[in-house]
């Protein structure tokens, strides 16, 4: 099956040109100059011509971070593996790393079982899986190891949620030393959750009950101060470490710094702290509940500050934390109790339109690095590339044409995350995936699903060289 994309422009991370890419069953086969795929005179034998002309022809997107299927205080975030991949799809990613957890007293082989049957017949592209680790036993470490062998190849620890999730900090630098041995790399979860739920209980017995206490009881120095312990039990344990979802301009600080001082500190930010912020908890009635997450929006100041991040190179991905649950039954549980509204938003399906309708046609950040921040970037952290997260013969076919002029009012209503809202609700964003293909196949078509639930596959990424 040969399927050629004529005449548009390719965009990488680092180059920007027209030309054709031949594509050969599920592999690109070849990228030339426009025209130069053709015998002289004749056609090229292909199954297939997509017309890209005036569009963007870049890599497929790879959000590194999303819970699909997963229970949460008593509720299950509302997108399980077939729509959010398929709405990953609409949106123009496609691969996902979503998140296994190993609850207190099962094995890392427990989790990975259960989160592999969440998604095996349902996905529709390719999902690898990071393996948050609740409970660091001996017997846990070895496991580990093997876990990496199989391409589970990072572990998420949380100095959050204690008694839950949270580790000390005896646990995170075992757990960091471990990864010098295999491999694997850390993915810390950076808030002071000792602190946090001190504040909690002190709002709640003063009966501060509404969702924007979610916010006001996680201050922007929790993570900060978690975001520098993290990177300082990296640097002695002598390994890298990757921050998810950095919200905050004090936590960017201790990167920045980390990163001046030559230490391989990551970290990734999401949408939601790049167009949302604190206001939004001020939404009448309980509409706050819809951005209630963790770590919370910030105050609109901290978005430009996060921009620079992203446009120099201190913040190194764009992902999502796509947690969807909807207002109806899921975050109504908190009326009431912030502390028991279900922390997490939708975002798979928006991530690539809104980067590039508020990074890209802003001046903000360049083409290149728009490519960069949510495909190149996050595939070569985390061992896809250069199968994942470029255009380049050899390389998976995942391809999107990108349409930069395509108009789009985001709203729950057309979107296809399975939730009862939108945050951006209304939003008006120019930039849109218009053909979707995972390798090789046309999965997305002028806006219309035409892929397969369960024809993604589990991507056995590589352990840091
Ligand atoms: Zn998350």
């Amino acid at each position: 099956m040969k399927t050629l994309l004529s005449g548009g422009t390719v965009v990488t991370a680092t180059d920007l040109y027209r030309g054709d890419v031949l594509i050969e069953d599920e592999k690109i086969a070849a990228v030339a100059m426009p025209g130069g795929l053709t015998p002289e005179g004749g056609q090229i034998p292909v199954d297939r011509t997509i017309d890209a002309s005036g569009k963007y022809i870049i890599p497929g997107g790879i959000d590194v971070h999303t819970h699909l299927d997963m229970p949460f205080g008593g509720t299950t975030s509302a997108d399980d593996f077939e729509s959010g991949t398929v709405a990953a799809a609409h949106g123009g990613t496609t691969s996902v790393v979503d998140f296994a957890i190993q609850y207190r007293g099962q094995t890392l082989r427990h989790a990975l079982d259960t989160w592999t049957k969440k998604a095996e017949g349902k996905a529709a592209i390719d999902y690898g899986f990071h393996m948050i680790v609740t409970e660091l036993t001996d017997s846990v470490e070895g496991e580990m190891d093997a876990l990496v062998r199989e391409g589970v190849t990072s572990f998420k620890l949380f100095m959050a949620y204690p008694g839950v999730f949270m580790l000390d900090d005896g646990s995170i630098f075992r757990a960091l030393l471990r990864t010098r041995e295999n491999g694997g790399t850390i993915c810390m979860h950076a808030e002071n959750g000792g602190v946090i739920d001190v504040l909690v209980k002190r709002a709640l017995a003063e009966g501060k009950t509404a969702p924007k206490y979610h916010a006001l009881t996680r201050p922007a120095r929790a993570e900060g101060e978690a975001t520098y312990r993290a990177i300082a039990l990296a640097e002695m344990a002598g390994v890298p470490i990757y921050i998810v979802h950095l919200s905050a301009a004090e936590a960017l600080e201790m990167v920045t710094e980390a990163r001046d001082r030559g230490l391989p500190a990551y970290a990734e930010t999401c949408p939601q702290y790049l167009f949302l912020s604190y206001d939004n908890y001020e939404e009448p009635d309980f509409s706050g509940a819809k951005y209630v997450m963790s770590p919370p929006l910030r105050p609109k100041e901290t978005q430009d500050r996060l921009w620079r991040g992203l446009a120099g190179s201190d913040l190194q991905a764009v992902s999502t934390d796509h947690c969807p649950f909807c207002m109806k039954e899921q975050k109504e549980l908190g009326r009431g109790d912030f502390s028991k509204i279900p922390n997490g938003a939708p975002g798979i399906e928006t991530r690539m339109s809104l980067v590039f309708d508020g990074g890209v046609r802003t001046g903000k950040i360049g083409l290149n690095r728009f490519v960069e921040l949510t495909s190149t970037s996050p595939a070569k952290i985390f061992g896809l590339f250069p199968r994942k997260g470029t255009v380049a013969p050899g390389s998976d076919a995942d391809l999107v044409v990108f349409d930069p002029n395509k108009k789009q009012k985001l709203s729950a209503k057309t979107l296809h995350m399975k939730v009862d809202y939108n945050p951006y609700e209304g939003r008006e964003v120019t930039g849109a995936a218009e053909t979707v293909l995972s390798r090789g196949k046309v999965i997305v078509e002028k806006g219309r699903f035409v892929g397969k639930a369960g024809a993604g596959s589990f991507l056995k990424r590589s352990p840091r060289s």
